[in-house]
């Protein structure tokens, strides 16, 4: 047992593997054909009290801290979920802390409850067609007009955007950047194609226009020019999740793998009795459970409010390679049947290119850590 688990982990653990087996499992192939997840799904899982964990009961969750979150997804693909399914059903994770965090009760109650109640989505944009790791850098502006601000510019790969309700979107306000919660249906706001992708297949992808879509100043989050910032704040959980996407999907790939090479005779011997292969399956192994204690290990110091940015670059790094070497090492010693839509381990393989992408790539964590070291 890790400092990070509880009897209440323990059971936070049961509930989320028993939503998986019953509401998931089922389903997620399906989904993964449909490109999304059904609204329906969002509902279940709130009603059996898993998407508002890490959100206090005051905003209408279901109380917990990060570490909590981290439990939540690490057993939904544990227990044969998927990181694109905690990209489409958890995607409040990073469409909400702002909202949160500003105590602004009139957009608490209109975004925050309904969609920690599982009857509303929300997505988050900042990414734009010019660039996504230049964060500073974004161009769609919103001009201040009375009681409005009037929005022109574009989002793209943003998750969940085709079945969003709301969009919390970075804009710059001349002197710097806002959020601004963005209704579906507000007039100039068109929601482009559903993008096709190499994995995450059942989370919806998609561009935004804002063609002078006016904007109720009452729907910014904060004060103005403090979006950069508060951006830069909430991503150590957006990172943090990634990384426990990163690692768990892994430690997947090494129970499937190990029961494969289990189960498969090759010249007479199954192939975990040799040497080779059980190394392969021991070093795996190692590389995954290292990569979940150092990731527990940054996400217990941010639950306790440590400004540590380096080291949650450090965690979303370290757990992204794991994962890519585990991986591509797991669907190797599946043989052909590794590169089959049939096999599980296939979809591990393509949802995980993603991780060292979305959320800050590789490279910008390692402009973080540089800088964190005096670089
Ligand atoms: C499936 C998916 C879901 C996503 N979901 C969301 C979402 O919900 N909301 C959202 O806002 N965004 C989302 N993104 C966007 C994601 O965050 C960006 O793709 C990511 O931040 C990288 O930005 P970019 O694609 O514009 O690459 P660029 O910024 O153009 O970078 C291109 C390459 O150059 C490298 N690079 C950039 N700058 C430097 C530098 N200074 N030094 C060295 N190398 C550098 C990068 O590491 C990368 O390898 C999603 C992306 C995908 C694919």
């Amino acid at each position: 047992m890790t400092m990070v688990e509880t009897p209440e982990r323990r059971q936070l653990r049961e509930l989320t593997r028993a939503f998986v087996t019953r509401e998931v499992l089922p389903h997620l192939d399906d989904w993964e054909r449909a490109g999304e997840v059904p609204r329906s799904l969002h509902a279940t899982a709130a009603k059996v009290g898993l998407l508002g964990v890490s959100f206090g009961e005051s905003v209408g969750g279901s109380g917990g801290d990060l570490l909590d979150s981290i439990i939540v997804t690490e057993e939904i693909i544990r227990s044969g979920g998927s990181s694109g399914l905690v990209a489409a059903l958890f995607t409040h994770g990073i469409a909400l802390p702002h909202i949160v965090a500003s105590g602004n009760d009139d957009l608490i109650d209109r975004y925050v409850r309904p969609t920690l109640a599982g009857t509303m989505i929300g997505a988050l944009a900042v990414t734009e067609p010019d660039g996504g790791s230049d964060v500073a850098g974004i161009r769609t502006r919103a001009r201040r007009d009375g009681d409005h601000y009037v929005v022109n510019g574009s989002k793209t790969y943003i998750t969940s955007g085709i079945r969003a309700d709301f969009v919390t979107t970075a804009v710059s306000t001349g002197n710097g950047l806002s959020l601004l919660v963005i209704d579906k249906g507000t007039p100039g706001f068109t929601v482009g194609r559903r993008l096709e992708k190499l994995g995450w297949h059942c989370s919806d992808t998609a561009e935004l226009s804002f063609v002078d879509v006016r904007v109720p100043v009452a729907n910014r989050v904060g004060e103005e020019h403090t979006g950069f910032l508060a951006i830069m704040q909430h991503f150590a959980a957006e990172r943090l999740s990634l990384a426990t996407q990163a690692y768990a999907t892994a430690q997947r790939c090494v129970d499937l793998a190990t029961r494969w090479c289990r189960d498969r005779s090759t010249f007479g011997r199954p192939l975990a009795s040799r040497q080779l292969v059980r190394h392969r399956l021991a070093e795996m192994h190692t590389r995954a459970e290292a990569a979940r204690a150092y990731v527990h290990e940054v996400a217990t110091r941010v639950a306790a409010g440590e400004p540590v940015v380096t080291e949650v670059a450090m965690a979303k790094n370290v757990a992204v390679a794991a994962c890519a070497e585990v991986v591509d090492a797991a669907l190797q010693l599946h043989g052909g049947f590794g590169y089959l839509r049939d096999a599980e381990v296939e979809r591990h393989y393509r949802d995980a290119r993603i991780l060292g992408i979305g959320g800050g790539t590789t490279e910008i964590m390692n402009e973080i850590i540089a800088k964190g070291m005096g670089l």
